[in-house]
């Protein structure tokens, strides 16, 4: 597996299972503080949450932009974590770019195929997630695109896929995990918030991403998941990913894995 070094303390390799977790939406700088300090006692090391939201209605809460950014930069400065967030356009690239230390491309742009070749001119990390109604082939086609200027340091995520299954929000494909392994060298991880839609199941779906072999995992967490501006049902609060957070050290521990 390729060894993606995120700074200078802090690779995604064999060796290691990475935990990222955060708000879905970077809301304020108190809750974005708070829950990155909160997130950051418990052990995990990089924050996730998004500047520019892909929503599905454009009357819903679209992110702060550049303001998110700056506030994820704020909470890097207080906390030490390494930041993540989700790049949507070319046009916003070069500022996901500067202030972001693993681009993030979502769902909904995992087959924009003039993004990804955008993305591919810059040498960072990728967080690229499979496009809910596209193929494990399809996901490996989107990550040559990434690939294609020289830069190999590309995650990729197993979210959930469209099916006939209306139950959870999305179904999630625990075998994208063990073929990915057999078909890239790239490290795969588990997003078990976005299949899950509501927070009871994110934590079988995370132990089950976690006992399939995947190498980290993404987890929305959000320090008052009720009144969250985005994918409020699905996030996890504090304790609640604290309580997952002591399950998967069991997991990682079988495995000889390094939490980090
Ligand atoms: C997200 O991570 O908040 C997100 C929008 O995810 P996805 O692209 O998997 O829907
Ligand atoms: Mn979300």
């Amino acid at each position: 597996m390729i060894d993606i070094k995120i700074n200078d303390e802090l690779s995604i390799n064999d060796e290691n299972f990475m935990v990222i977790a955060g708000p879905c939406a970077v809301e304020s700088e108190d809750q974005v503080i708070d829950i990155a300090k909160n997130l950051k006692k418990i052990g995990v090391n990089v924050l996730r949450g998004g500047a520019y939201k892909p929503r599905t209605c454009p009357d819903s809460f679209q992110g702060l932009g550049e303001e998110g950014l700056k506030l994820l930069v704020k909470a890097r400065e207080e906390t030490g974590m390494s930041i993540i967030t989700e790049v949507m356009d070319t046009e916003t690239l070069p500022l996901v770019e500067e202030y972001s230390d693993i681009i993030q491309i979502g769902s909904r742009n995992s087959q924009n195929f003039s993004l990804l070749k955008a993305v591919s001119k810059y040498n960072k990390p990728v967080l690229l997630k499979r496009g809910f109604g596209n193929t494990i082939n399809e996901l490996i086609g989107s990550s040559k695109y990434l690939s294609m200027n020289g830069n190999n340091k590309i995650i990729l995520v197993e979210r959930g896929i469209r099916t006939f299954e209306t139950t959870t929000r999305f179904t999630l494909d625990v075998s994208a995990v063990p073929v990915l392994h057999e078909k890239t060298e790239y490290p795969v991880i588990i997003d078990p918030s976005h299949p899950a839609g509501v927070n009871r199941y994110v934590e079988p779906l995370a132990m089950a991403g976690a006992a399939a072999g995947s190498d980290g995992l993404i987890i929305e967490v959000h320090n008052n998941p009720g009144n969250a501006l985005s994918d409020s049902a699905q996030q996890l609060s504090i304790p609640q990913f604290k309580n997952l957070y002591d399950k998967i050290k069991m997991i990682t521990n079988m495995n000889n894995k390094n939490l980090v």
